[in-house]
């Protein structure tokens, strides 16, 4: 084959130059990147060798750095899997990952530590070129006879040929930029700068990271003594980094800064864990395991690129990166590692997925986090508002997924806004406070807590004293529905159904009221065309003169989440108008009604509207409704001149 030159997708194009242009002002992490592709590829050819039998097995793994102080270039070995001459074309010729790039984009205009986010999105690669004017990579793979050399200055293209390579696996030599004014290069061929990078950044890599060093050594005569003042230089091949794991060491020899520092650098965040779990567990099923959870929430959580799962280790041996049986779905943001000597090495990933004892460790571990998240709750609430502030969904999320099988497990470690504390309230502390006459948990839907004191819906509860939980999640209302009660506590919207609050007495009157009102009512419904379903005398109402709720069932919150939703759907809440009998208001439409019955329609449209806009909702018709708003301020104020002692005669 001779050689081929190709162009670098789009994409890719403008990747390296925002990379060689460097958003990433820290140059440095290239070293992180490429030994963390090499881990990743020995990783891949181990595990492919345990089921595989035309693939040798060994535990002998490398990966082997190379400076040249002369050439200017640093080498970085491994004897992994290597590529293909296909595998090179789709691996670094091309970024797959659809998205990446705009992603990336927008961060440049953020102030984020962007270095610590490379390793997340699939372009490690890439970072070679920040510190490279060229790149050549050297590379054959454990299924292919022939050996392939990449190179690339990072512009235009790349170009393929064959080549001359005796064993699997892939060597990556970097040619160094020159220096310029303010950046130096020539620091990376500096071995001390190396070995620093490797114990900052791959301390905890799982294979040795060598490097030939040279060292000096006493001098030794025939029987083998140290002869004074002769030395001799060898060169010998270290390792660099640390590679015993954390969790072969004794629980209390291990303290927290040693532990962050291996989270920071498995994980690739910046920032400390905020919860560290350490297990032992012996028995009928032995494992170890340390589960991290984040201080901040990663950024791509909530994307479809985000991938859960814990390390698993059976028999030491490293078996996967991302066991996702180990994490149920809602705990998607923990990290860590199980090690179990009961599992089998041989063991294919289907079989995996279908393993009792994984489902077992699981469901363990699942406890022992909710156990230590509710010790904390208990026992420092900022931090664990903090935690909330990050996760909380995902805990709200926890509650109704599975038709609410982890409810009991959950329940007391939901924490919430209330109308009335000025902190956060679990719900048992709800109950606690609830004064004697309150049968239900109340809760309603707003964009922020004062817009919900602001609420119409609110006047009632207030005047009784009782609190109400303010919910901003779209998962909330869902979470609640499947919650059902607590402690025989049934949760009650404001903004929905009868709220039952009022005394036989009252809901007597009210009822006779309305029929008494009936013809009003059904004009003001008849008004409206059917936007709405009923029109009510309110008991819920003190101050305020309308409101809109929903009847049982779907709310409008539901409505709007359900409908955004794909697909084909067209949910509805029913909706009722409700109205206070107390109010001037409505005394006023009353004369308007006796008066001049015609003119009722533009009364009907405003105070619907209004109770809309009160809602949060949309309005249909903007222009209409201020046309008519219009009209009805110039008629009072008509009223005024002609009339001068109409308002104080009523
Ligand atoms: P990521 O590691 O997140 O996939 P990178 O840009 O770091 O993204 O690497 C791109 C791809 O190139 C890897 O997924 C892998 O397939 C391939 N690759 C890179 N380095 C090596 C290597 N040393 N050995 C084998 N394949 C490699
Ligand atoms: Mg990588």
């Amino acid at each position: 084959m001779s050689k081929e030159t190709k162009k670098f997708k789009t994409e890719s194009k403008q990747l390296l130059n925002l990379m060689i242009n460097s958003i990433y002002t820290n140059k440095e992490i290239f070293l992180r990147e490429l030994i963390s592709n090499a881990s990743d590829a020995i990783d891949k050819y181990h595990l492919l060798s345990l089921s595989d039998d035309k693939l040798e097995k060994t535990n002998d793994y490398e990966i082997h750095l190379e400076v040249d102080k002369k050439k200017r270039t640093i080498t970085i070995t491994d004897n992994g899997i290597g590529m293909t001459h296909d595998e090179l074309i789709a691996n670094i010729g091309t970024i797959a990952k659809s998205g990446t790039l705009e992603f990336l984009k927008n961060l440049k205009n953020k102030d984020m530590k962007d270095s610590d986010l490379i390793g997340q999105f699939g372009v490690g690669f890439y970072s070679a070129f920040m510190v490279s004017k060229k790149v050549e990579v050297l590379t054959k793979s454990a299924y292919s006879d022939i050996a392939y050399r990449w190179s690339s200055k990072g512009e235009e293209q790349f170009t393929i040929e064959e080549a001359d390579k005796e064993s699997r696996g892939t060597e990556i030599k970097l040619f160094l930029r020159k220096n310029e004014e303010d950046e130096n290069y020539d620091e990376f061929i500096e071995d001390y700068k190396i070995q620093s990078l490797v114990k900052k950044y791959s301390n905890y890599v799982k294979y040795p990271i060598t490097m030939e060093r040279e060292k000096t050594i006493p001098r030794l005569d025939a029987d083998g003594k140290e002869i004074e003042n002769e030395y001799d230089t060898i060169i010998e091949n270290e390792t660099l980094n640390q590679m015993v794991p954390i969790w072969k060491k004794n629980k209390n020899e291990v303290d927290q800064k040693e532990l962050n520092e291996f989270y920071r650098s498995q994980y690739y965040d910046y920032n400390d864990p905020s919860f560290t779990i350490w297990t032992n567990v012996e028995g009928l099923l032995t494992y170890k395991s340390i589960i991290f959870i984040p201080g901040k929430a990663p950024q791509n959580l909530y994307s479809d690129k985000y991938e859960k799962g814990l390390q698993l280790y059976a028999k030491g041996v490293f078996v996967m990166d991302k066991c996702k049986q180990l994490v149920p779905d809602y705990l998607r943001f923990i990290k860590g590692l199980v090690v179990s000597p009961d599992l089998n090495l041989n063991i294919s990933r289907e079989v995996l997925q279908h393993n009792r004892q994984l489902d077992k460790i699981q469901k363990n571990l699942e406890k022992k986090i909710i156990n230590e998240l509710s010790k904390t709750l208990k026992n420092d609430r900022d931090k664990y508002e903090e935690f909330w502030k990050e996760f909380g969904v995902n805990i709200k999320y926890g509650v109704y997924d599975n038709f609410g099988i982890n409810k009991d497990l959950l329940k007391d470690i939901l924490i919430f806004t209330t109308a009335n504390e000025e902190k956060s309230v679990t719900l048992k502390e709800y109950v606690e406070k609830m004064p004697k006459d309150q049968k239900d948990i109340y809760y309603g839907s707003a964009h922020s807590k004062a817009s919900l004191l602001a609420s119409p819906q609110m006047d009632v509860l207030k005047s009784k004293g009782y609190d109400v939980l303010v919910l901003k999640d779209e998962i909330d209302e869902f979470m609640l529905q499947i919650l059902n009660e607590y402690d025989k506590k049934h949760f009650k919207s404001i903004n929905q159904g009868d709220l039952d609050l009022v005394d036989e007495k009252e809901k007597e009157d009210i009822k006779d009221l309305e029929t008494k009102k009936e013809d009003l009512l059904s004009k003001i419904k008849d008004s409206l065309h059917n936007e709405v379903d009923e029109v009510k005398l309110s008991t819920r109402l003190t101050e305020s003169p309308v409101c809109l709720v929903s009847g049982e069932g779907v709310s409008f919150e539901m409505e709007k989440v359900i409908n955004q939703m794909p697909g084909d759907k067209d949910v509805k809440a029913k909706k009722i108008l409700e109205i206070n009998p107390q109010h001037e208001l409505f005394q006023a439409i009353e004369k308007v009604y006796a008066n001049n019955p015609e003119s009722i329609e533009d009364y009907a449209n405003l105070l619907y509207n209004q109770a809309l806009l009160i809602e949060g909702l949309e309005i249909k018709d903007p222009v209409d409704f201020s046309n008519k708003m219009v009209k009805i301020l110039i008629k009072a104020a008509n009223l005024g001149d002609t009339d001068g002692t109409n308002s104080e005669e009523n």
